[in-house]
Order: structure tokens, then C-alpha cells, then sequence
């Protein structure tokens, strides 16, 4: 099955194959670890795992590069003014995105690269860049790329250029959307900044050709896919194309993807507009890893998705109807044999959730088929009407949808832990939920022994205790499922 993805360069859906035919080779801009991530950073960071999951899911091999960037303006600022070196800064946010990113399963890239860790290959690219007359340098010492030698300029972004100045400079890393002017590869190094002494002299490099030189070093001079949230399509990317193509004059990444940007509540995120949320925010408040996944993946990639609680509220419904579910087949015992109708249903279920995807990846789509086939079976249980055969074709197909979406197994607890060290670790309890306090306080192996004195109170017909234990449990967030011969907890 082949995936047709929106490629920004071309304004249309592509076809996405291996242009080798061996290896899907794609790069990923990855985060600036100056802060903690946010819930939009992760959307962006989601929207590829999906991408890489359903290559994988459908046959494809895939090499992910991913660079983290651990020097720029907003690094070097809050460095000094915390007074430390900025690799002991940046180390901290890079753990912790790292960890952020494990809570919400998102994929490792095969290759993880530092920008510090790229010095040479960057000076390197700028002397190429000089030696092809599309950069020069200021009196200061710093290097800049001449966007007049490059005609191309703004093929990705569809910007028109012709009324821009020639020779009109920008020295930030991050500048308005709306001024092309000649950017810098490599700043001079102020007094008392961080720097690299070089052959192209003494400073550090800027933020776009880190990726360059990067991608170019681990994917080649072409390659597959290149990937980011849309604020980066410009100046960003059109910048990384510009200091590639310039020395390779070959097509640097053939597809580009971008993330349409989160709002929440139907605004931009802000702190200043209190609607800021990072995922450890979210953890504190209760929320569990797979539903702020699930919420985040649900609205396709290029769609605009607003971040509400009540999105967040339904996304942890659905996780707990596909676990609930996932558990009813797992634990119920089914007789021999098949039921035609959903033999059929299964069938239909797994084809349109990859059909869905494989159209730019339609999450929402792919969802839909999925929840259909759970309510189907329900009902078909519930009337002794699923045998073996129908459960082990629908666990297929949960199994295929999980591939990609990843939120049936259980594995909620082991974050929100890690954030309540967090919290602890750094003061913020007062961020904590209280109900979540109260839960955290019941261990499992407490849970244990209460379910335990709960079933010889009932076995000793002393049902008012049996009561009691369930309902202080359930003010913890605990759930009791009994059955014939047994009795099942799990944390709400
Ligand atoms: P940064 O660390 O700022 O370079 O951002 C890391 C990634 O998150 C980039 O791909 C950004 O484009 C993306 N990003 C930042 N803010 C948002 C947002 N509100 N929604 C979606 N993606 C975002
Ligand atoms: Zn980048």
C-alpha cells in the first residue's frame, strides 16, 4: 500500500516510496532544547511518529534522522543569564524531551544528532557556499548567504521575491515570516559568547545550517522526506534548500511535510494568554500519556487541531472503550468457529483504516472503522454470536491499529509517576491535581491487599465491608470489575 502524502513543494498529494528503493531516508527538524516542550512541539513530533509507524506498518524500511538543536540565540541567553555553559543548559531540556517523548511513545529516530556535535561539517558547507559565490562575509567576521545567487528562492514557501533588496541582511535565527533577506551561516562571536575557533573564524554557527550540513551528512545530498511544523516551511526550510542546493545543485529533500499549527481553545498557545501547556501540565492535572496522545493524533496532520479538556476528556473515553474492549476478547472464552458477518466486518474494518491512512494520513478516518467494529462486536457478544475464529481476526485488526495509534497497552502509570518526581523534584506540587495525590498514594501492592479483604468480607456474607473497600477505592480512582471467578482493578 502506498502512501499519498501532501508535499509542500509541489502543492499536492504525492506518492511516498523510497527513492532508492531500499530505505525511506527522512529528516525531521527536532526540537531547540531551550525549554520544556510543549503540547504543539509534540503534535508536530506525533504527526511524524505516525508517519514513520504506518511506513513501517505497511512494509516500509525507514531512516529517521533527527537533529536536536542545543545552540541558538533563545540557548545562548538563557545560558549566560542562568550563568552556566550552555551545554549543561541544554542537557536538562534534552533529558527531558526525551523523556516527554517516551511517555508518549513516540518512536525513536534511528539517528538522533547534536548541532554542537556537526561544528566541522557546517564550516565546512559555508566554505563551499563561498567557494560558489553564494556567501560572503561581513567586516565583523561573520558569514551570510547571498539570496540573490539563488534564484529558486522561495519555491517551497510560494513566496514572491522579486521587490527584495539585494543584499539586505538578518542576523536572528528566528525572523518575520514576511522579510527574505540574506541570513546568516555563521555569526562572530560576541564578547563573552560561545564559540568555535574555525578556519572560517572565531563564532557559531546559524540555526538553519545545522540542518544542512546535518541531513546531508547522514541522509546524502538528496534525500526522501523533510519534516516540521508549517512555522518552519519559512524562513527555515526555504533557507535549507537555498545553502544545499547551492553546492549540490541537486534536489535537496524530494517531499515536505508540515504540521498545521495547534491552537487551544481556539487560540494561539501563549503564556501571556494563560493557554500554555506543556505535557508535563497535563500530566500533573491528571490526564494520562495515551489520552494526550490519542487527542493529539486524532485530527489529521494538516488539519487544524484546537486543544480543548473536553477533546482531552473524549480521547480518555476512547482509550478506556478500546481497552475495555481489547480486554473483553483477551479474557472471555469464545467457541469454536466463525460468524460470517464479522468475518466481513473485521475485513472491511482493517481496509478502511489503511485506506484512510495511507490518504495523507487520516487519522480521523482511520479511527472510525475501528470504533464501527468494536460496537459491532460488543453487540455480537453480548448475544453469544463471536466465536474464536472472529476473535482472533479482530485482535488483528486491533492489533494493526494499535501499530500506528499505540494506546491499548496499559503503560500510563509509569508517566505520571516520573511527573510527579518531577513536580517534587522542582516545586511545582501545586500544580498537582489533588485526585491525583489521592490515587498516587495507593500502591498496587495496597490495591492488592484491599481487593483481597474485600472477597473474604463477601465470602464472610459481611457485605457492608465489601461495600466500604469498594467505595474508598473508587474515591481513589480505583475501578473493581468482578466476574464469575475473579476480580480485576485498574486505575481510572
Ligand atoms: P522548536 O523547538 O521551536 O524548533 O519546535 C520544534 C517543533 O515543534 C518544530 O517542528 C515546530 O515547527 C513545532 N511547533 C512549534 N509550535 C507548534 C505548534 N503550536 N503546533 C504545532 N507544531 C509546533
Ligand atoms: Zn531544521
Amino acid at each position: 500500500m502506498t502512501l499519498r502524502l501532501f508535499n509542500t513543494l509541489s502543492g499536492q498529494l504525492d506518492e511516498l516510496v523510497p527513492m532508492d528503493g531500499k530505505a525511506l531516508r527522512m529528516y525531521a527538524c527536532g526540537p531547540t532544547v531551550y525549554d520544556y516542550g510543549h503540547i504543539g512541539n509534540f503534535r508536530t513530533f506525533l504527526a511524524i511518529d505516525v508517519l514513520r509507524r504506518f511506513l513501517k506498518l505497511t512494509g516500509t524500511e525507514v531512516r529517521h534522522v533527527m537533529n536536536i538543536t542545543d545552540v541558538d540565540d533563545r540557548i545562548i541567553q538563557n545560558a549566560a543569564a542562568a550563568g552556566i555553559p550552555i551545554g549543561e543548559y541544554t542537557a536538562r531540556f534534552e533529558q527531558a524531551f526525551l523523556e516527554d517523548l517516551e511517555a508518549l511513545k513516540v518512536q525513536h529516530p534511528e539517528q538522533l544528532v547534536h548541532a554542537t556535535g556537526h561544528i566541522p561539517q557546517m564550516v565546512e558547507l559555508v566554505q563551499k557556499l563561498a567557494a560558489a559565490g553564494a556567501a560572503y562575509q561581513t567586516e565583523d567576521g561573520s558569514w551570510y548567504f547571498r539570496l540573490a545567487s539563488f534564484p529558486e528562492y522561495g519555491k517551497l514557501s510560494k513566496k514572491d521575491l522579486s521587490g527584495m533588496e539585494d543584499g539586505a541582511r538578518v542576523d536572528l535565527d528566528r525572523y518575520e515570516k514576511d522579510s527574505a533577506r540574506d541570513f546568516a551561516l555563521w555569526k562572530a562571536a560576541k564578547p563573552g559568547e560561545t564559540f568555535w575557533d574555525t578556519p572560517i573564524g572565531r563564532g557559531r554557527p546559524g540555526w538553519h545550517i545545522e540542518c544542512s550540513a546535518m541531513a546531508m551528512e547522514y541522509l546524502g545530498e538528496s534525500f526522501d522526506l523533510h519534516a516540521g511544523g508549517e512555522d518552519l516551511i519559512f524562513p527555515h526550510h526555504e533557507n535549507e534548500i537555498a545553502q544545499s542546493e547551492s553546492v549540490t545543485h541537486k534536489p535537496f529533500a524530494r517531499h515536505w511535510m508540515h504540521v498545521r499549527f495547534l491552537l487551544v481553545d481556539g487560540r494561539k498557545m501563549s503564556k501571556s494568554e494563560g493557554n500554555f501547556y506543556t505535557l508535563r501540565d497535563l500530566l500533573l492535572k491528571g490526564y494520562k500519556a495515551s489520552a494526550i496522545r490519542l487527542a493529539l493524533i486524532s485530527v489529521p496532520y494538516r488539519h487544524q487541531l484546537n486543544f480543548t479538556f473536553d477533546g482531552l476528556i473524549e480521547a480518555t473515553n476512547a482509550v478506556e472503550r478500546l481497552r475495555t474492549f481489547h480486554q473483553r476478547l483477551v479474557s472471555g472464552s469464545f467457541a469454536e468457529g466463525s460468524d460470517p458477518a464479522l468475518q466481513a466486518a473485521a475485513k472491511t474494518a482493517q481496509t478502511d483504516y489503511l485506506a484512510a491512512l495511507s490518504n495523507d494520513l487520516n487519522t480521523a478516518e482511520a479511527r472510525a472503522p475501528i470504533f464501527d467494529l468494536i460496537r459491532a462486536a460488543n453487540t455480537s457478544i453480548d448475544q453469544g454470536q463471536l466465536f474464536a475464529a472472529d476473535r482472533d481476526a479482530i485482535l488483528a485488526v486491533l492489533a494493526s491499529f494499535d501499530a500506528v495509534f499505540d494506546v491499548i497497552a496499559d503503560r500510563d502509570a509509569e508517566p505520571t509517576r516520573r511527573a510527579l518526581e518531577w513536580a517534587a523534584q522542582s516545586g511545582r506540587l501545586d500544580d498537582v491535581a489533588p485526585e491525583l495525590l489521592a490515587r498516587q498514594s495507593l500502591t498496587d501492592e495496597a490495591i492488592d491487599a484491599l481487593v483481597a479483604e474485600r472477597t473474604l468480607a463477601k465470602k464472610q456474607r459481611n457485605f457492608a465491608r465489601a461495600d466500604q473497600i469498594r467505595n474508598e477505592l473508587a474515591e481513589k480512582g480505583v475501578v473493581l470489575e468482578d466476574s464469575k471467578d475473579s476480580v480485576r482493578w485498574k486505575r481510572k
